[in-house]
């Protein structure tokens, strides 16, 4: 489904990706893990389109993303929720998720994502008039993953979504990506917390210092001597 192929990114010149390939089958869930800097986000960002990478490639469906804006990206199904979230501060929770279906016309279509986004987050249901700046963090979360979705994206890229959230709150939230996917959503899952996520994941990507260390199965990669010491304190 989707392709990256040896992509290179910097910012003013310093390399912040180096030669990173990696594949993502329709209907998986793919885990890139790795530490502060080693450039997570910033692979998902040219993926998405709002980072513009040195050199490379990034095939979609068969489509060439690097030839497409960000908004071209986003109709070919791609949906990234940025770390931090990136809400809309002042709006309601409804609006908020309005605006996720900005590319549909209203009505029944652009609407019918709300019930399933609603079965996931039951909480965001209940608030709907409340404003996103008023929610708690692990609300936010819900209600930037409701948004994307609201979408339909084929693809729906997550920047560690766990952060800043309570530990009980993780599993809540990694427990409706496995449901996100369920329902036929593909995920590229960046995240902190390398033991819960390699628990929901079917593949990771180790990435290092702008590359790829180390690829695998969840259970190969959770196995591995170097990632148990790095990143799952054994
Ligand atoms: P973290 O887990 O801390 O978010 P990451 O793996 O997502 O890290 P990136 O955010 O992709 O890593 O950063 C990769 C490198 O690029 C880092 O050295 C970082 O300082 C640099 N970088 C990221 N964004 C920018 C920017 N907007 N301007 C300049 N340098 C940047």
């Amino acid at each position: 489904m989707l392709t990256v192929t040896d992509l290179q990114a910097s910012y003013r010149g310093l390399v912040a990706i180096q030669g990173i390939s990696i594949a993502v089958g329709a209907g998986e869930i793919v885990a890139v893990v790795g530490s502060n800097g080693a450039g997570k986000s910033t692979l998902l960002k040219s993926i998405a389109g709002w980072v513009k990478p040195d050199s490379g490639g990034v095939s979609f469906l068969g489509q060439d993303l690097l030839s497409l804006p960000a908004h071209g990206i986003s109709r070919t199904g791609v949906a990234l929720v940025p770390e931090g979230r990136r809400l809309f501060p002042r709006l309601s929770v409804r609006d908020n998720l309005m605006l996720g279906g900005y590319t549909k016309k209203k009505g029944p279509e652009r609407d019918a994502p709300l019930e399933f986004i609603f079965s996931l987050f039951p909480r965001l249901a209940e608030r709907l008039d409340q404003r996103a700046e008023t929610l708690s963090g692990g609300e936010q979360q819900m209600l930037a993953i409701g948004r994307a979705l609201m979408g339909q994206p084929k693809l729906l890229m997550l920047d560690e979504p766990s952060q800043g959230i309570m530990p009980k709150l993780v599993d809540e939230l990694l427990e409706a990506v496995r449901k996100i996917r369920d329902r036929g959503t593909t995920v590229l899952l960046v995240e902190q917390r390398v033991a819960e996520c390699l628990d929901v994941a079917d593949r990771a990507y180790v990435l290092q210092t702008g590359r790829v260390a180390l690829s695998g199965t969840s259970t190969e990669i959770a196995a591995d001597d170097g990632v148990r010491r790095a990143y799952l304190g054994i």
